[in-house]
């Protein structure tokens, strides 16, 4: 894992990082080759975005608003199989809320289809492209392999009348599927095996989300893309790196054909995060196998995920600021998105008091029936988010795991005969224990420091452990649910041989916890809603949650591991 050392205190040191993209833009700009940048983000609609669309979105939209140019939304629903209206509606969502526009720019490949037939037909009429009626079989055959070469097809030197003819009653359904291909008539040879006379197009005779039944035959990508590009004017096409080899594909039909423009391929590194898979297959499968709740599950690697979790587009365009642009493939550690996530709600989270596991605390020598308020500041990283009244009175809950019978040495929180601070109250010292039949400690009896008020004494005695508590009078129970990672091991491409991602599932990777106590204060909460419950962690209220049945998603714990380990480099 590699990242560590993309950690800037400074964000604007970090705006003006620079990357091999940004030095090729420059350049380009510079020399007058291109006036202003037209870039694309081009998912294909058969699955939700992830965290890695997330890293290619802001990529692609944040180079055209750094240098004054424009993003295309491009579906690419050149494939008509796996392809669905919902995942449209999801991608346009997840981009938006991610803080991006396309404006008039949103694009389908689908809309060329006219024009692809057009330039199919030309390269035929140029003896660029044949019809060939070898099996997808025979195909995968004849193409050979890195260290055999392909073996030329016998339908490959058919006339060019021949092949229109042919070409002409597959688009009009004469020919079942599978029957035939169009070929580009490239080179057999070629050490390259995308340039070994790779499909153009094939018949297929579904339905398609935009076209319906219009079409019998379908373009294959590596046609589709590089032309969908040169049609809308981009500059530079940005891609992963898996497509370096498809790049001399992509030139050629660029310079076959009489088309616009020739933009450029560039290929980056593709995001790796750490504990997580990123195959639209295998999550797909995860919501299929009714292994998670859904797409927006908030353990998924999803955008939509994400975003119900409580995760902000802020904390998701910083962390892809900070994990860069490389030509190099790696893992990045999923703690340095949960760091991203961590300082951007520290600034706008208010804060709360939250007890996930209560046990009853009386103040025995406070008054019976008697509730007082205190301030509390809602956040102290932003005054302007001002103060609460929190109510106090005589019976009280903390956290069971606040208080030791047998307190091991260092031991800060409450013990018998222990003084600690009530968060923004008052100090107390446990005097004894109540237990019941089998045992089990089910209530602290303790006393106040009345001199203490507001968590200080006049004579400056200190105490070590600050408690978060409520009251038992006003408190409400809420439902937390705790999450950690869906999947035990970090680099999910590396699993040991004949186990599948299954076998990696986190069986703990959701705690619910129901009958918590929460302050009155967040019987109001609304759902989006971002709250940092003292020492516990920040907290999403769900899309489920209904006012007095309130439900809140852990985002992520407030240990700050990430922090303390890059203090240390
Ligand atoms: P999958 O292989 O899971 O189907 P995909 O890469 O085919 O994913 P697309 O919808 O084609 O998904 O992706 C749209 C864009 O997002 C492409 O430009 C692709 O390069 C980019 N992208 C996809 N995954 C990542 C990733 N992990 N990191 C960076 N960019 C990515
Ligand atoms: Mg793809």
């Amino acid at each position: 894992m590699d990242t560590k050392e993309n950690i800037t205190e400074n964000k604007e040191e970090k705006a003006v990082t620079s990357n091999f993209i940004r030095s090729i833009i420059e350049r380009d700009l510079a020399s007058g080759k291109h006036k202003s940048i037209v870039t694309r983000f081009p998912p294909e609609p058969n699955g939700y975005l992830h965290i890695g669309h997330a890293k290619s979105i802001c990529l692609n939209f944040g180079l055209a608003k750094d240098y004054q140019g424009r993003c295309h939304l491009r579906f690419d629903d050149s494939n008509p199989v796996k392809e669905d209206v919902e995942y449209v509606n999801s991608i346009m969502e997840d981009v938006h809320w991610l803080g991006f526009d396309w404006g008039e720019h949103l694009y389908y490949a689908s809309d060329y289809f006219d024009k692809l037939y057009e330039f199919a037909e030309y390269l035929i009429k140029a003896g660029k492209a044949f019809v060939c009626d070898l099996s997808w079989e025979e195909l995968k055959e004849y193409r050979g392999t890195l260290t055999v070469p392909g073996k030329d097809s016998p339908y490959r030197n058919r006339s060019i009348e021949e092949n229109l003819d042919l070409f002409r009653r597959m688009k009009a359904g004469e020919f079942p599927e599978g029957s035939r291909t169009l070929r580009a008539k490239i080179d057999m040879a070629s050490p390259n095996l995308n340039m070994r006379d790779p499909v153009i197009y094939r018949i297929k005779k579904t339905h398609h989300h935009r076209t319906g039944n219009d079409w019998q035959i379908y373009p294959m990508y590596d046609y589709t893309h590089c032309v969908s590009d040169a049609l809308e004017g981009i500059t530079h096409s940005i891609c992963t790196l898996e497509f370096e080899d498809h790049r001399p594909l992509y030139d050629w039909f660029l310079d076959q054909l009489p088309v616009p423009c020739h933009p450029q391929q560039i290929e980056f590194a593709r995001l790796n995060l750490a504990y997580t898979i990123m195959s639209k297959r295998l999550l797909l499968e995860l919501v299929n196998n009714h292994l998670v709740s859904g797409w927006d599950d908030p353990r998924m690697p999803t955008i939509a995920g994400m975003r119900r979790r409580g995760f902000t587009p802020e904390a998701i365009r910083d962390f892809s600021e900070r994990i860069g642009v490389s030509k190099a493939n790696s893992l990045v550690d999923d703690e340095l998105l949960m760091f991203c996530v961590r300082e951007d709600l520290n600034k706008r989270a208010e804060r709360r008091m939250v007890v996930v596991n209560p046990i009853k605390l009386t103040i025995t020598n406070y008054p019976e029936g008697k509730i007082e308020e205190f301030d509390a500041e809602n956040n102290p990283e932003d005054p302007s988010a001002g103060k609460r009244k929190i109510k106090f009175s005589r019976n009280l809950h903390i956290e069971k795991d606040d208080f030791s019978e047998n307190p091991v040495k260092g031991w800060f929180r409450l013990a018998l005969g222990k003084e600690v601070r009530l968060k923004y109250a008052y100090y107390i010292t446990c005097n004894e224990v109540i237990k019941n039949e089998k045992g089990e400690i089910i209530e602290l009896l303790c006393t106040y420091d009345e001199k203490s008020r507001g968590g200080w004494t006049e004579d400056g005695r200190k105490v070590k452990g600050t408690l978060h508590w409520v009251c038992a009078e006003s408190a409400i129970p809420v439902e937390l649910r705790l999450y950690d990672r869906l999947f035990t091991l970090a680099d999910m491409s590396n699993m040991e041989e004949g186990k599948t991602y299954q076998d990696y599932l986190n069986p703990n990777s959701l705690i619910v916890k129901q009958n918590c106590l929460a302050e009155e204060n967040l019987q109001e909460a609304k759902i989006g809603e971002h709250y940092q419950f003292l020492r516990i962690g920040y907290f999403n209220v769900d899309y489920n949650s209904k006012p007095g049945a309130l439900i809140f998603n852990r985002i992520v714990d407030l240990k700050d591991s990430w922090a303390k380990l890059s203090k240390k480099i």
